[in-house]
């Protein structure tokens, strides 16, 4: 039996199709090479973004003669997509097999075996051969810690489709980050929507969290995302210096430099207080590259407003830059604010932040030549440094492994490297 998973969306969304891959996995579902021999498909949808919706929602659409082909195959829709528009999805596509949304995720095994049972005979001769325990996850890295959030951001549909924060026990986080360790993962990237809130009911605190990974024999790099700026203190700030291998980069989402649009956006801070904290990372972790998210044209958003981005986009410096054009998701309170902004004004503005940050993340790519990186290989000549950055190395290695390197140029977005003869081993930090 052949395995299909496709996800859309953020890291989180693929995170979770890997996850839901795993009973079938353990019910011995190999992987599919595609659509055409697959016995059964994940699909794992986003709705953060209205495009990630409407490309999954095109996809099911396309799935029809798949199914019509060959009508034992099970089809499976999951994530946040099938949260908030589930009841949608099952009327106007009968043929979908499971709905499971994404605030029934930790239910999903039990879904699954039912369906199993219904859909095929060897699930009901087999019953009991999956005991409901993860098997090893394979090298990808991503260890999902928190599912949720607390916080209501007044444009984002993430509370609604995901409830509030739930955290996953610590045991279970190392014990996974323990078996991605054995198969050969070198990197471990921990996920959440505000990562850096997970605590358990022991008092454990996300600082804790990453003064026990670290301690994970074969992980030699740690990340996480995406941190939410109010639970930047100085716990973190002092397990981010005193812990080897986690990875000197952070991803810290600003949004918006002005504080009038913060508000609107229920973030709870400043402009100011943002950089404040920035500022306090890189004195924390001398050399730590910095990147954030940015939206152009939110609500009700003036030339000043936007232009405060821009004050708040230089004075961060920051490495790099995902900016996003402001688009409304229905169901949230953003939507229906008043002050929506042309398409076209929008664009313009989203032009002009991202000629500033991509002149940023040029420079910050030339101030890297010459040094000395470790790339961790994803294929046989590309993977990430410990920073901000990706690599191409100049010779072909082995995908998996970690290769000292030296940074001889730049592309606009990633570095070029050479491999060094003899890699020692250890964890190589950035200096500034
Ligand atoms: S912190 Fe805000 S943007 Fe992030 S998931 Fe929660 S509500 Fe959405």
């Amino acid at each position: 039996m052949k395995l299909l998973v496709i996800s859309f969306g953020c890291q989180m969304s693929v995170a979770d199709g890997d996850e839901m891959a795993r009973p079938l996995r353990a019910r011995g579902f190999t992987a599919a090479k595609g659509l055409d021999d697959a016995d059964a498909l994940i699909l794992n949808t986003c709705t953060v973004r209205q495009q990630a919706e409407d490309r999954a929602v095109s996809q099911i659409g396309r799935l029809r003669r798949w199914k019509d082909e060959r009508p034992e195959r099970l089809l499976i829709v999951a994530g946040c997509a099938a949260e908030r528009i589930g009841d949608w999805l099952r009327t106007r596509f009968p043929y979908i097999d499971l709905v499971v949304g994404a605030k029934s995720i930790e239910q999903y095994p039990i879904i699954l075996e039912a369906a199993l049972k219904e859909r095929f005979s060897w699930a009901r001769d087999n019953a009991g051969a999956w005991d409901g325990r993860d098997p090893a996850p394979g090298t990808a890295g991503f260890v999902t810690i928190m599912r949720g959030c607390n916080y209501a951001c007044s444009y984002c549909i993430v509370p609604a489709v995901r409830g509030p924060e739930a955290y996953r026990p610590l045991e279970a986080v190392l014990e996974q980050t323990r078996a991605l360790a054995t198969s050969g993962g070198k990197e471990v990237t921990f996920l959440g929507q505000t990562v850096n809130s997970w605590r358990d009911a022991q008092g454990r605190d996300f600082a804790d969290l990453l003064r026990a990974a670290d301690a994970v024999a074969g992980i030699e790099r740690i990340r996480f995302m995406s941190p939410h700026p109010f639970f930047l203190g100085p716990r973190l700030l002092a397990a981010l210096a005193e812990t080897a291998k986690t990875a000197p980069h952070m991803h810290l989402p600003a949004q918006s430099g002005s504080d009038r649009v913060l508000k609107a956006m229920r973030r709870n801070y400043t402009a100011a207080s943002l950089l404040e904290k920035v500022r306090a990372l890189r004195a924390a972790v001398p050399g730590i590259q910095v990147s954030t998210d940015l939206i152009a044209g939110f609500p009700g958003e003036t030339e000043e407003d936007f232009s405060a981005t821009l004050r708040l986009a230089r004075e961060g410096d920051f490495c790099a830059a995902y900016c996003f054009r402001f688009s409304a998701r229905e169901g949230t309170e953003a939507a229906s604010l008043p002050g929506q902004l042309p398409d076209g004004l929008k664009e313009e503005r989203l032009a002009r932040l991202l000629e500033l940050v991509d002149a940023q993340t040029r420079r910050h790519l030339d101030a890297m030549r010459g040094r000395r990186v470790r790339v961790i290989l994803e294929d046989s000549t590309d993977g990430r440094t410990e920073g901000c950055f990706r690599a191409r190395l100049d010779a072909p290695g082995t995908p998996g492994t970690a290769v000292d390197a030296e940074v001889t140029g730049r592309t606009d977005t990633a570095l070029k490297a050479r491999a060094l003869a003899s890699a020692p081993s250890g964890v190589v930090s950035l200096t500034a």
